[in-house]
This record gives structure tokens, C-alpha cells and sequence, in this order.
């Protein structure tokens, strides 16, 4: 069981208030808050030890170096990873899935296929779309059903042996759908074609074994899981990412050069070009023990809860129609009520101190896909409460009551 009242107050900004309310504050899939457990760590190293990584000889410089590699370490056993050298640090998500997509380019050849699922983030389309346009490849979608999911048996008809890679969310941002992963993964490989999951929504509100999944790449963003922005981690098995040309030519990548030829560094620097976001990995290896200090299935079986009860005040109210129910979701609400706009709504639950993300999410191929222009999106955190969820449903009632 987990404690609420302590927990939230490791977050200092659930204390403030938002127009006068007390904050209530349900866009976790956009963002996650902080607990002063990171905000600690990233003071402490501007405090007591900032310093370039990877090349001073002087004390300063091997301390940050020891916690940045501590902090890939802590990553690499909390996701299961072989090797800490299969952990790339990146800027978050939309930098790991664009290096897998550049290191493609120098793979894939004209009439080779790439599934990306129907459900996907914009950050998650575009990187292939450009892939294709620089190699001739051709882009496939695994179609989504009435009800969020991915149809699975038209996935196995897309697999063939043109498929060179699949690529596809772990947990739908826009409508919280957990899709079936390892059958995705089963299917890539049994045609020999290489599989990224992005685990950007997934990482935050369960227990990855990467070890388990056998999955070729795995994306994650700090920011979503308790960490700060602009920085998160590309997870490769070491033969794909031996593969792979480097992303970015500079410093820390290399490992000899001269005016006629570079040579790279070992993994995982030949991803890590320049200086990187050394306080940020940081703080992220201490995001990742503040969350395990909590324990993943306890963040889970409680987000679930909160998933159960605010789904069950929301189908109690007339006109409101919930997009994405599978019954494997995360802590995730999308709707709308009636031919409200959810934009409306979204500024009138702001006005009661409630933060819910309007609009399409990311995910305009969803939206089409339901021909609506967006939703309203509720998304919980493991520090959000039942009481806040009244507050919720209760700001949404009278928010409908104007708008109707
Ligand atoms: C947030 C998100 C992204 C983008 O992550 P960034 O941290 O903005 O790079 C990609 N995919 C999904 C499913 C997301 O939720």
C-alpha cells in the first residue's frame, strides 16, 4: 500500500494553488511532477560537483563521471538490460527513436517494408516517413479496432519477408491502450525484422523487463517518470547497435582522428556525441530509486485503482463518450461529452484548478480515425488521489452545465 500522505509531500508543487483552487493536477501523460528526492540531486551536483564528464584527470570531473555511470548502471538493472553499455543516454524519446531511424537509413534498401502502428504520437511518424523518403522503403500501418487496440491478425499479414522493422508504442499516449507487445515482437522476429518499442508512456506505470521481452530497441523518457526534461534513454541490444552508424559526429564519440580518418568510440559513447546532459542522467538514475523505493507494482495496482473509480464517475455522466477501452489500459481517460469541444472544457476545468490536456494529443491519426478533432485527456499519476478525482467530476459537471 502506498502512503499517500507522505507522498505527496515529496512533491512540493502539489502544494500551490492554480486560480485560486488547490491544484489538481491530472496531465501526467504529458509530463510528470518532481519529488524533492530528484530536485535534491539535480541542486546537489550544481552545489557540490559540476564538471565535464569523461576527461578531467581533477576530482570534480571523475565525481561526475562516477554518478553519470552510476546512473546508467541504476537504468540498465532497473530495465534489466544485458550490458550498461546497451543504455545510450539521449534528450528522451524523440532523440532515441530518431537515432534507431538515421542508423536505418544506411540499412534499408528500396522495396523494404516498416510497420508503425496506427496508434502512434507524431514524434513516432514522422522519423519514418523521412527514413522512407531517403531509402525508397515503404511505409506500412498495423490498423487499430472501435475499441483502441491493434488488429493482431492483420499485423501477421503486414509481416513478410520485405518487413525490415516494426515499430510501435508499448502504451498508447492518446487513448492509455497497453498494446500486446510480445506478440508485436514474435511476429518481427519470426521474419527476421528488427523491433523498437516506445516505452515513453509504459516506462512510468510498470515494470519493463527487456531481458524478457527480447525487444532490439526500447525507448524512455526521464521527464514522464519522475525525472527532468531532456533527457531519457535509447535501450539497444549491443549487436543492433554495433550495427548502427553513429547518429552525431563530435566529441566523446570517438576514439581516434585524424584529417583522413575517425575512428568511434566503443558503446555506448559512439551514440553519445558532445556533453552530455550529465545532471540530467543523474537525476534520472535518482528518479528511478525513488520510484523503486515505492516498488512498480505498487504504482501500478494503485494507478489501476484510481483508473477503476474515475472511469466509473465519468460513465455516469450523460453524453460523455470514452475513446480507448480495452480492458489492458494505463490510468489514462480520453473523452468528450456530446458536441462539446474538448478545448471548452479543458479551459474551464482550469478555471477550477484541474489540468487536463485538449487537443489531439499528438495523435492525429487516432483522431481522424474516430473523426473527432480531439479529446479531453485525464491521465493519472501513483500521487494523484480519489479525492482529487471528485474534485474533477465535480468541476466537469458544472463545466458541462455552461457549455450546454
Ligand atoms: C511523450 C511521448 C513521446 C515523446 O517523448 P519526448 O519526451 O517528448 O521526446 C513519444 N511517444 C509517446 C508514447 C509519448 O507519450
Amino acid at each position: 500500500m502506498l502512503d499517500l500522505a507522505t507522498i505527496r509531500q515529496d512533491f512540493p508543487i502539489l502544494q500551490r494553488k492554480v486560480n485560486g483552487k488547490p491544484l489538481v493536477y491530472f496531465d501526467n501523460a504529458a509530463t510528470s511532477q518532481t519529488p524533492k528526492q530528484v530536485i535534491e540531486t539535480i541542486v546537489d551536483y550544481y552545489s557540490r560537483y559540476n564538471a565535464n564528464i569523461h576527461r578531467g584527470v581533477h576530482h570534480l570531473s571523475q565525481q561526475a563521471t562516477d554518478a553519470y555511470e552510476q546512473a546508467r548502471g541504476k537504468i540498465q538493472k532497473h530495465f534489466n538490460a544485458n550490458k550498461a553499455s546497451e543504455i545510450i543516454f539521449t534528450s528522451g524519446t524523440t532523440h532515441s527513436i530518431n537515432l534507431v531511424a538515421n542508423g536505418f537509413g544506411a540499412l534499408l534498401e528500396e522495396g523494404d517494408e516498416i510497420l508503425v502502428s496506427a496508434v502512434e504520437h507524431h514524434s513516432n511518424i514522422v522519423p519514418w516517413q523521412m527514413l522512407c523518403e531517403r531509402t525508397g522503403a515503404m511505409l506500412k500501418v498495423i490498423p487499430m479496432t472501435a475499441n483502441g487496440a491493434l488488429d493482431y491478425e492483420a499485423y501477421d499479414g503486414l509481416c513478410t519477408e520485405k518487413t525490415k522493422l516494426v515499430f510501435c508504442n508499448h502504451i498508447s499516449n492518446a487513448l492509455g491502450t497497453v498494446n500486446q507487445i510480445e506478440t508485436l515482437i514474435e511476429g518481427a522476429h519470426k521474419v527476421g525484422a528488427a523491433i523498437l518499442i516506445d516505452g515513453a508512456q509504459a516506462a512510468p506505470h510498470m515494470q519493463i523487463d527487456l531481458r524478457a521481452l527480447d525487444v532490439d530497441f526500447y525507448t524512455v523518457s526521464a521527464h514522464k517518470m519522475c525525472g527532468p526534461t531532456g533527457v531519457g534513454i535509447l535501450y539497444g541490444k549491443e549487436a543492433w547497435l554495433k550495427k548502427l552508424p553513429p547518429y552525431q559526429g563530435g566529441g566523446e564519440m570517438i576514439a581516434e582522428v585524424t584529417f583522413e580518418k575517425t575512428t568511434y568510440a566503443d558503446l555506448p559513447h559512439k551514440f553519445e556525441a558532445g556533453t552530455p546532459n550529465i545532471c540530467g542522467g543523474i537525476a534520472f538514475g535518482a528518479a528511478i530509486d525513488y520510484l523503486n523505493a515505492l516498488g512498480m507494482k505498487e504504482i501500478a495496482d494503485y494507478e489501476q485503482e484510481l483508473l477503476v473509480y474515475a472511469t466509473r464517475a465519468l460513465e455516469g455522466i450523460a453524453d460523455l463518450k470514452i475513446y480507448g477501452t480495452t480492458a489492458q489500459k494505463a490510468a489514462v481517460v480520453s473523452f468528450n461529452v456530446g458536441d462539446i469541444h474538448p478545448y471548452d472544457i479543458g479551459s474551464i476545468l482550469d478555471k477550477l484548478g484541474v489540468a487536463v490536456r485538449t487537443g489531439h494529443h499528438c495523435a492525429q491519426p487516432i483522431m481522424n480515425y474516430f473523426e473527432i478533432p480531439g479529446t479531453v485527456r485525464a491521465s493519472f499519476a501513483f500521487y494523484n488521489t480519489k479525492e482529487e478525482i471528485d474534485v474533477f467530476v465535480d468541476a466537469l459537471k458544472r463545466a458541462i452545465q455552461m457549455l450546454s
